[in-house]
């Protein structure tokens, strides 16, 4: 489904969803430590959302068994919360959010490191990423085309010398999780799709630290970099503006 200019009802619906993920991600970025679980923080974002007055985009989604996707490390993306899995100093935490508020979906991601980086690569890695992201989002105006954003955050991307991870990319959002069309994290200014104001798209660089190739792990869902470098993740959703973009996913 092409994602569609929002009324003005459906864009209200999203900010306050988007508050709330971004208060969602900013609690969980701030109970991070080593020691804790994923499954740990997967419990503190249901509990917090729900407090919130927000149901979670990804519980069920496709399958998908809790309400956040916790990536740490290699993994790239769509990690699944695991008692199991125990954080440790330094590891590189992917924290990807959906909030559903009155029937409107919002999608946001931050990655943040455990404690203190193990290497000041990994810290370069979070910071371009998520520079990158701005950057898109910093290209975002009415009639801008899906190459413009993909080219502006590619560029960050490519300056640093980090992979960018292309099997998987910006979307559409708002009534659906993933609506079309795809925002690329690479391409050409001027080409591509057009979208134009009042839609809402996701922006979300994935980049790594080696190889842009990745693979799906055994459980079916975790995106794992096919050279076990480590990845980071950052991602806002945007209201095209006549001249810009409102980060919708920002508290
Ligand atoms: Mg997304």
């Amino acid at each position: 489904m092409m994602t569609q200019v929002k009324t003005a009802a459906e864009i209200e619906a999203m900010r306050v969803s988007g508050k709330m993920l971004a208060a969602v991600l900013q609690h969980l970025k701030n109970q991070v430590q080593a020691g804790m679980s994923t499954k740990d923080l997967a419990i503190i974002a249901a509990r917090e959302l729900e407090r919130l007055g927000g149901k979670p985009a990804f519980l069920g989604y496709q399958g998908f068994p809790d309400v956040i996707c916790i990536s740490v490390n290699e993994e790239v993306v769509h990690g699944i919360p695991s008692a199991g899995k125990i954080l440790q100093a330094g590891d590189i935490l992917g924290l990807d959010f959906g909030v559903v508020y009155n029937g409107m979906i919002t999608d946001g991601a931050i990655s943040v490191i455990v404690g203190k980086p193990k290497e000041q690569r990994h810290l370069e890695l979070v910071r371009a990423t998520e520079t990158s992201m701005y950057e898109g989002i910093a290209a975002v105006r009415d009639h801008v085309r899906t190459g413009d954003i993909g080219a502006a955050v590619q560029t960050v991307l490519d300056k640093g010398k980090f992979g960018i991870v292309r099997d998987l990319v910006g979307h559409g959002v708002g009534h659906q999780l993933h609506e079309d069309p795809n925002v690329p994290n690479y391409g050409r200014p001027h080409t591509g799709p057009w979208l134009s104001k009042g839609m809402t798209i996701a922006i979300e660089p994935m980049a790594t630290l080696g190889t842009d190739k990745v693979y799906v792990a055994p459980d079916q869902w975790t995106i794992l970099t096919a050279d076990k470098s480590m990845a980071a993740h950052f991602e806002h959703t945007v209201l095209i503006t006549e001249d810009g973009a409102e980060i919708l996913t920002e508290v």
